[in-house]
Formats: C-alpha cells, sequence, structure tokens
C-alpha cells in the first residue's frame, strides 16, 4: 500500500515524501481514512509505530480543507503526558504542514510562558501540550478553546498513571461538544476504557502490533552479573565495543546521575536525562546525544518516554524495569525504522523475578552471557528489591515518581500479544516528571 491510497491531499503526500516515507505502516493505514471520514478513533499503538503521523496527517488535512478563520483559534488540541513527547510531536505537526496554510506550537511547563503566550496570541491553529501548562495558561485567561475540533490525547495510558485524569476532564469540559475525539494508548486498562466510554462517541477502534515486531527486529542479550560489578561491566562493554551512541536505563534517578559520573570518570562523555533535570539539561542532553558530542545518553523510564532517536544502534538496560511492558518500550528505542540494534541488560540476581516476567511478555528466553571478571555473585539473594528504595536502603535513591500502587494499570489489549504477563509488583514508578 503507498500513501496516495489514503485519501491524503497533494501538499502532505509532498511532505512524507520529504521524510523519505514510502510505505505507511499499519496504524496509518488504518487510522488515517477513518480520522479523515470525520471518525472518533480509539487506537492501540505507541512510540515506533509511526502513530505520530498516524493521527497528525488526516487532522491536518481535515483543519486545511476548513475555511480558515482571521483570528487563528485552537482548532486542534494535541495532549501529551511529557514535554519531551509535546515537543517531538510538534516537530512532526511542523514537518508535515510544511506545505500548508497551517500554525502550530507547543506549550509546556518547566519554562518561562512569556514566549508561548506571545505564539499563542498570533494565533495557532494547532496546539500541542501537556496537562497543566495547558490549565495554568487557561486559567490565566491566556488561552482559550472554544474553538477546538479536534481533541488528540496522545499515550493517554501514561498521561493516567502519570496522575493527569483530573486535568484531563477538566480540560474536556472547556471545549466545545462538538468535535472529533482521537485516543491513543499502548495499554488499555479499566480507567482507559472509562475515560474512552466517557467523551468518544462511536469510536472506531484500529490497533496496531508493535511489539512482537519491535521485538523481533531487535538482538537482546543478558549479562548476569553481580550488582556491583555492572558499572565496571558496563563501561567495559562500551569501551571495548567502541559504541558511540548508548542509550542506558536505570531506575533512579540518582542510580543515572552516579552511573554518569561513573562514565565520565572513565573517559566516556555521558549526560543523565529524568525529572530532577531542567528542560533546559534535558534538551541540550538529548541534543549532545543525537550530534554525537555525547556517546551515552543515562536516562529513567518516563524521562525516556516520547524520545525520538532515530538508528539507535545500542540500548543498554543498567537495571530491568519492575514493569515487563516497559522493557518493551525501552528496546524499541533501537532497531527503529527498520534499523537493526542490540538491547542488552545487565541483571544481578535481585532481577531474577523481572527476567522471567519480560521473558513471559516477550515469548522469548534471552540468551545469557557471563563476562569473565565481572561473574554473578552465587550467594547473592533473588529476592526482588524493594521499589522506592532502589535496594540500597538509601531514600535519595527512591524510583522516579510518586510509587503510589495502581493495581489495574497497564491491561493489554488483544492486539499488543503476548498479553499473558502481569508483573507482581505492580507499583508504578510514574510520576511527577515531566509535568504541567
Ligand atoms: P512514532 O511512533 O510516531 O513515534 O514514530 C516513530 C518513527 O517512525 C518516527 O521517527 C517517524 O518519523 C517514523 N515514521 C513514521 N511513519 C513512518 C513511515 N510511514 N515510514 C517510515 N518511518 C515512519
Amino acid at each position: 500500500m503507498s500513501f496516495n491510497s489514503l485519501g491524503l491531499s497533494e501538499a502532505l503526500l509532498k511532505a512524507i515524501a520529504k521524510q523519505g516515507y514510502t510505505t505507511p505502516s499499519p496504524i496509518q493505514q488504518k487510522a488515517i481514512p477513518r480520522i479523515l471520514e470525520g471518525k472518533d478513533v480509539l487506537a492501540s499503538a505507541q512510540t515506533g509505530t509511526g502513530k505520530t503521523a498516524g493521527f497528525t496527517l488526516p487532522m491536518l488535512q481535515r483543519l486545511a480543507q476548513e475555511k480558515q478563520l482571521r483570528q487563528r483559534p485552537i482548532r486542534a488540541l494535541v495532549l501529551t503526558p511529557t514535554r519531551e513527547l509535546a515537543a517531538q510531536v510538534y516537530d512532526n505537526v511542523k514537518s508535515y504542514s510544511e506545505f500548508l496554510d497551517i500554525r502550530s506550537a507547543v506549550i509546556f511547563g518547566g519554562v518561562n510562558q512569556r514566549p508561548q503566550v506571545s505564539t499563542l496570541r498570533n494565533g495557532v491553529d494547532v496546539l500541542i501540550a501537556t496537562p497543566g501548562r495547558l490549565l495554568d495558561l487557561q486559567n490565566q485567561g491566556l488561552l482559550s478553546l472554544s474553538k477546538v475540533e479536534i481533541l488528540v490525547l496522545d499515550e493517554a495510558d501514561r498521561m493516567l498513571d502519570m496522575g493527569f485524569l483530573r486535568d484531563i476532564k477538566k480540560i474536556i469540559s472547556s471545549l466545545p461538544n462538538r468535535r472529533q475525539n482521537l485516543l491513543f494508548s499502548a495499554t488499555f486498562s479499566k480507567e482507559i476504557k472509562n475515560l474512552a466510554n466517557d467523551f468518544l462517541h462511536h469510536p472506531v477502534m484500529v490497533e496496531a502490533t508493535p511489539e512482537n515486531t519491535t521485538v523481533d527486529a531487535i538482538e537482546q542479550k543478558v549479562y548476569r552479573v553481580a550488582k556491583d560489578l555492572k558499572t565496571g561491566l558496563i563501561i567495559k562493554l562500551i569501551a571495548e565495543g567502541n559504541w558511540q551512541q548508548v542509550l542506558v536505563f536505570t531506575r533512579t534517578k540518582h542510580g543515572a546521575n552516579k552511573l554518569c559520573k561513573k562514565m565520565d570518570q572513565a573517559g566516556i562523555s555521558a549526560a543523565a536525562i529524568h525529572g530532577n533535570k531542567t528542560q533546559g539539561a534535558r534538551t541540550k542532553a538529548l541534543s549532545g546525544f543525537k550530534n554525537n558530542s555525547i556517546r551515552v545518553l543515562v536516562a529513567t523510564d518516563i524521562a525516556a518516554r516520547g524520545l525520538d532517536i532515530p538508528l539507535l544502534p545500542h540500548v543498554i538496560n543498567f537495571e530491568l524495569p519492575n514493569i515487563a511492558e516497559d522493557y518493551v518500550h525501552r528496546i524499541g528505542r533501537t532497531g527503529r525504522a527498520g534499523a537493526s540494534g542490540e538491547a542488552i541488560s545487565l541483571v544481578s540476581a535481585d532481577e531474577t523475578s523481572y527476567l522471567k516476567d519480560i521473558e513471559k511478555l516477550v515469548d522469548l528466553k534471552i540468551p545469557v552471557e557471563i563476562v569473565e571478571g565481572f561473574e554473578p555473585d552465587p550467594n547473592a539473594s533473588t529476592e526482588p528489591i524493594k521499589q522506592g528504595q532502589g535496594g540500597r536502603g538509601n531514600r535519595s535513591n527512591k524510583s522516579e515518581g510518586n510509587t503510589k500502587p495502581k493495581s489495574n494499570s497497564g491491561q493489554r489489549t488483544s492486539a499488543s500479544k503476548p498479553k499473558r504477563n502481569r508483573n507482581r509488583n505492580r507499583n508504578r514508578n510514574r510520576g511527577n516528571d515531566s509535568r504541567n
């Protein structure tokens, strides 16, 4: 199938060609025609599936087809859980609307609101926003949503995990009743279904099956190693492999900082990206990583969500996530858009049960290696470390965000096979990262 058969305008096809896309991804094939018809859509899709273009292209087409009002009220609103994802969606909207008379803007917290406000004053057709800053500006009377015709909730599951439900409801209540609604989510918990029931009108369901495809394209490997030898091992792997662009995941912000310091000491340039970093520091770290001036980017799960780093050759899990689905999100950062990639996990004894959960979810026995001099500790306990303690009984090590248990989130859809896994520890370490 080609993009030409989806009913998109010449201006959009030109922008798509400029991106170098030749074939629409499955989610794009399914979602674009339905959105063009004006239907509400409930889509099961996660980062890496091409979902952003899946909603942006038809949204832009619908907006461009209408008569432009002189004062340019906000006609489409895209809500995202994190600043990074908001910025990424905005980049997509800008690229795809290059040949259209459509203005877009992005707003999120953590930065001065003044430039955002002046952009809004000039008139914006498409606004991409995180819920906190949007409500903030709305409460100050600095923006109006009374002319919104299309609402997109992107990564709705993450927004709920991060405690944005009330904000979302408040925002929705300020929108006109007659509008098109698009909800994208990787998982479908009871809360997501309730949200969908509340505000979608006869939605069309579209599903993509990213997980297996993504996982299949990636070479996965586990190094069994003693906990206190992990830092030495990761430095050895990066140095000896001469890897120049490596994304490393840690479970805690503190762990990310500590690892960066050790890498720097070993002569490997590294930067951390997590919820305690200012927006400026995150942007700098990410652009340094993208332009190869920083070799290693150390991230926590929430901070990494939505990062678009094309053709990433190496992802390393310094620690396994306690939520198996996060493993899939993490390694989805490599082998994207058809490129091959390698995902390595350093696994200590206390992570054994996490590894089992992950293997169940991806339906694969991940090959294990042991490096001489970095052997696992045969006497270490296989009891999982307590979340919130970072395994070292140190409060400053606590995982990112709040640690309130969420019992029924993360339920997968039929599309996102396999679905057997339910993690032992359902504490969702989601939190305030990237909020507002
Ligand atoms: P997303 O799932 O929206 O985060 O997109 C993942 C990546 O796929 C981004 O780098 C997009 O630029 C890229 N992409 C989106 N659609 C296509 C397509 N049809 N063909 C190739 N790459 C695409």
